[in-house]
This record gives structure tokens, C-alpha cells and sequence, in this order.
């Protein structure tokens, strides 16, 4: 079965271009020319991965995807800013890039079902617990010296990836495609404000972080 593949993008021969290189490369594609439309096709459809350009006619890109995350949709999707999609079509090279991200984030989407897969088989009442706060994950509470703290959906995913991978370095281009769920074309600066969310309600001394430590040049690092 080919993977199938959904372009939105309201540039004619960028789209066409796009779609007939991905179709080439073996993928199933499938085209919109504006959000709303594309929109209406990832919700209707299943795809394994969304092309979104960013400046799109009745639907910003940015728009879908915060839509799609909204009714709890998975799909991996790429971005493409407006200065990079406009390279795509001059340059192989630009394509060949395209074409690695969209594998990566494939193999990664597919790594990221198996996991989950998994953990819900043994799923049990999971507790984590580092100096005075305990993240349930199944209530998807956390306490903090017994009382709760008012976590957003995003911070306590940010949290949640932060703990499965602790003691590891995690560069930040991971984090933002695995919490967020896209790459390219988004400020990293919205990764570094979480962090200092998490940090002022969850760490003793935010300015001295103990738990969620910077790696500087690198990413972010949970130690417990
Ligand atoms: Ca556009």
C-alpha cells in the first residue's frame, strides 16, 4: 500500500510540481488549493502525512494544523514556509531535503503508533515522581507538594516526552516535531517559553533549574 500524502498549497505549479515528484517517488497524493478545502479533506480522509504551505487563501496553514491537533488528529505535518516552498521547485536539492523530512517524519509517526500501542496494552496507573511532584499520567494531573498544578495540554505533553526520554539530550527539532507535530517553518521560541513554564510551576528555584536543564546549543535535557 502506498502512503498517501495530502498537499495543500494555492501556488498552481508548486502544487503540481510537488504532487507529481511525491507521486514519482511512489506516494499516494491527493490536492488541495486552499485551507478550508484542505481542511475538509484531512478530516474526511486519512492520510499518513499533510503538506501544508503556511500562507494559504480562507485557511492559514498554521490554522489547519491547530484545528486537526484540536480533534486530537496524529497525522505528521510539514510545513512549508513561504521562502522555502518558493526554492522546492528550482532547486533538486531543496526536493531531495523535502523528501528526507517527509521519510523521517513517516518512520517517526510509525515508531510513535508502536509505542503507543504498546504502553496502552500494559497500561497501568503510571506515576511519576521527581523532588516534590508526582505526574499521573493516566488522570493527566499533576501535584505538586500535594497540590495540583494547572497544566495546559501542550505543557503536559511537553512533560510527558521530557520524562520518557530523561537523562537523554533531546535536540530541539525532535521536540517540536514530536509535541507539536510539525517542522520547518515555525518560531523555536514557543519550545523555550514552555520550558520556562514548566519550570516556574514545577521547579523549586526556576532561574536555578534542577529538572528541566538547557543544553545549550542543543536542546533540553529532564534529569530527576
Ligand atoms: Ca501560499
Amino acid at each position: 500500500m502506498s502512503k498517501r500524502i495530502l498537499i495543500v498549497e494555492d501556488e498552481a505549479g508548486l502544487r503540481l510540481t510537488l504532487a507529481d515528484r511525491l507521486h514519482a517517488e511512489g506516494y499516494d497524493v491527493e490536492t488541495a488549493c486552499d485551507g478550508e478545502t484542505g481542511h475538509q479533506r484531512a478530516t474526511e480522509a486519512e492520510f499518513d502525512l499533510l503538506l501544508l504551505d503556511v500562507m494559504l487563501p480562507r485557511m492559514s496553514g498554521f490554522e489547519v494544523c491547530r484545528r486537526l491537533r484540536q480533534k486530537g488528529s496524529i497525522t505528521p505535518v510539514l510545513m512549508l514556509s513561504a521562502r522555502g516552498a518558493d526554492d522546492y521547485v528550482t532547486k533538486p536539492f531543496e526536493f531531495a531535503e523535502l523528501l528526507a523530512r517527509i521519510e523521517a517524519l513517516m518512520r517517526r509517526s510509525a515508531m510513535q503508533a508502536a509505542a503507543a500501542a504498546s504502553s496502552s496494552a500494559s497500561s497501568v496507573a503510571q506515576v511519576f515522581r521527581f523532588g516534590t511532584v508526582e505526574v499521573h499520567f493516566e488522570r493527566t494531573e499533576v501535584l505538586r507538594d500535594g497540590q495540583p498544578v494547572a497544566l495546559s495540554a501542550r505543557e503536559f505533553h511537553l512533560l510527558r516526552y521530557l520524562i520518557e526520554h530523561r537523562g537523554r539530550t533531546i535536540p530541539r527539532d525532535q521536540l517540536l516535531t514530536e509535541v507539536w507535530g510539525y517542522v520547518a517553518g515555525i518560531p523555536t521560541r514557543t519550545l523555550d517559553v514552555h520550558l520556562v513554564w514548566l519550570r516556574q510551576k514545577l521547579e523549586a528555584n526556576p532561574k536555578a533549574p534542577r529538572h528541566f536543564v538547557t543544553v545549550r546549543g542543543l536542546g533540553y535535557k529532564f534529569v530527576e
